[in-house]
């Protein structure tokens, strides 16, 4: 992979129909680490871009539908084997583009081939045809694939947010048009070429842009479903353009995950509490996944608060992101920066102790990019801004707590119901975890490293609408279409 080269701008296309399509229009993506440092150019598409793909998806959607599971494991297999192969290049271009640092950039990337490679593994045995037969005669259940799928997805993952649509998607006989967020376009636009150039041509799609292009792929009427990962916020917007023609919609939002420290957690368990730091600042903090408040129990307040500075001055180490050295790399763009710095600023306002975390390595690559110091709020209140918004970077407020019933009630008082994490005595944390309000409650452990490709994954209230991941990702792709041969057919209180 020449192009994946550390100076030379790479160029990335819309690819239609098996094809690079190209525009004279185009977006530079810098580098977070430093962005005068552009690290390449996505394309602008228009509106009838977008047309041209949902069109050649529509099109190819025909013959797609038709092939055999089988066949259409071949095509996946075959692609999760190039990116496997290409993951050291991907990684560098993905940690340069994106901002983070590039074990985690790497380690997303491998996410997404066992992702790919699981679900290859189980798809055959999740659609297959469900027969029920009995004195009343027959039904067969067969999983047919919905048509046109729309996927837009976010900056933050932007490789596995792709992927576990696109993987249920195709393998359960849908094509797609997938419109990644212009903040990451490069990796995942080489990414879905790799797999792409697998499949028949039209079969995947991928176009870039703005509301013109969003606003097509979510109201076309030849679009069955929209699969989205972003903001609540934006969701509003595509709920609303979906309606006209009704379509299915899987919605991955927003959350602000609690993570709740119990009384008999121990405070002298030092990968306990570096597991707690992980779980607010892996990836600077920009994971929907990641515990956003830590409530913490005033018995054991004035002990933790020392041990957790500790620890995550120890484990966070900032810096340009390909610097092997780096923990926490720069934020993904200015404009998270600043919202992430007023939410701190409001918090000094107000009165909050404000605590730098970690380890500049290089102030003049640190002054240079889009960084801001992971930073620790003591004393705020639970109505301050910085504990009831989704903050989405490297900040985190720490909240002492009275009772149980209070936590509970707190934790679960937000518009959101994405993750959350328990930390204590196994029994007693899983005890509160079934009473908090969440789509997944993590044990001891937070954010990613609590998450597993295995089970569903998604949020209540307004963090979303359906799971991903699992065997039940299959299921957000497919009708199920019920084939009924009763023996009579008749039914007794018809008259003749
Ligand atoms: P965003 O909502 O701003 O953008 C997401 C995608 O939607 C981008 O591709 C964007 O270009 C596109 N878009 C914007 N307006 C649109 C419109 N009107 N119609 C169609 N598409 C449109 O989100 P973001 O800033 O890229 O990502 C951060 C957000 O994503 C956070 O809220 C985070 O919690 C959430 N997120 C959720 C999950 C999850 O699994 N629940 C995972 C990752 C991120």
């Amino acid at each position: 992979m020449s192009s994946v080269n550390k100076t030379e701008p790479v160029i990335v296309h819309a690819f239609i129909n098996g094809e690079q399509y190209e525009t004279d229009k185009r977006a530079p993506r810098e580098n977070p680490s430093n962005p005068s440092e552009i690290v390449g150019y996505s394309p602008e598409n228009t509106r009838e871009d977008t047309i041209r793909a949902i069109d050649a998806a529509s099109d190819a959607f025909k013959d797609w539908s038709q092939v055999s599971v089988t066949e259409r494991i071949a095509c996946m297999q075959r692609a999760s084997e190039k990116i496997k192969a290409a993951i050291d290049d991907l990684g560098v271009l993905l940690a340069r583009e994106h901002g983070k640092a590039l074990y985690d950039a790497k380690g997303e990337l491998t996410i997404s081939t066992i992702w790919m490679d699981y679900a290859c593994g189980i798809v055959q045995e999740e659609i297959k045809d469900r027969v029920h037969e009995d004195e009343r005669g027959r039904v067969i259940v067969t999983h047919d694939p919905i048509g046109v799928v729309s996927a837009i997805t976010p900056w933050n993952y932007p490789i596995i947010l792709a992927l576990v649509k696109v993987v249920p998607a195709l393998l359960t006989g849908n094509t797609m048009v997938v419109k990644p967020s212009p903040f990451a376009p490069l990796t995942i636009t080489k990414v879905i070429e790799m797999i792409a150039s697998e499949f028949p041509n039209g079969v995947l799609n991928i176009v870039h842009g703005g509301s013109d292009v969003g606003s097509e792929l979510t109201s076309n009427p030849k679009v069955g479903k929209i699969a989205f990962t972003g903001g609540t916020k934006t969701a509003r917007h595509i709920m609303k353009a979906a309606a006209d023609t009704i379509k299915n919609l899987t919605l991955e939002l927003g959350g602000n995950d609690p993570g709740i420290v119990l009384e008999d957690f121990d405070v002298n368990d030092d990968r306990a509490i570096r597991r707690i730091v992980i779980s607010n600042f892996l990836t600077g903090g920009q994971i929907c996944m990641i515990a956003k408040r830590i409530y913490v129990h005033r018995s054991i307040y004035d002990q933790f608060v020392p041990r957790y500075i500790e620890a995550a001055n120890k484990w966070i180490r900032i810096g340009d992101s390909l610097n092997p050295d780096v923990t926490v790399g720069p934020m993904n763009n200015e404009a998270q920066v600043k919202f992430v710095q007023s939410l701190i600023d409001d918090a000094k306002q107000r009165g909050s102790e404000i605590i730098p975390l970690g380890r500049i390595l290089d102030k003049e690559v640190y002054d240079k990019g889009y960084f801001l110091q992971p930073t620790l709020v003591l004393g705020a209140d639970n109505e301050d801004p910085v504990v009831v918004e989704e903050q989405f970077g490297p900040l985190v407020p720490i909240v002492p707590y009275d009772s149980e019933e209070q936590v509970i009630a707190e934790a679960n008082d937000s518009i959101y119901g994405l993750t959350s994490s328990v930390w204590g005595e196994e029994e007693h944390a899983i005890r509160v975890a079934r009473r908090i309000q969440a789509g997944v409650t993590m044990i001891n452990t937070g954010g990613l490293p609590g998450f597993d490709i295995r089970f569903p994954f998604g949020g209540v209230k307004q963090s979303g609408m359906g799971r991903e991941f699992g065997p039940g990702s299959f299921m957000a792709y497919v009708e199920k279409h019920v084939l009924t041969v009763p023996k009579s057919g008749e039914l007794p209180y018809i008259p003749e």
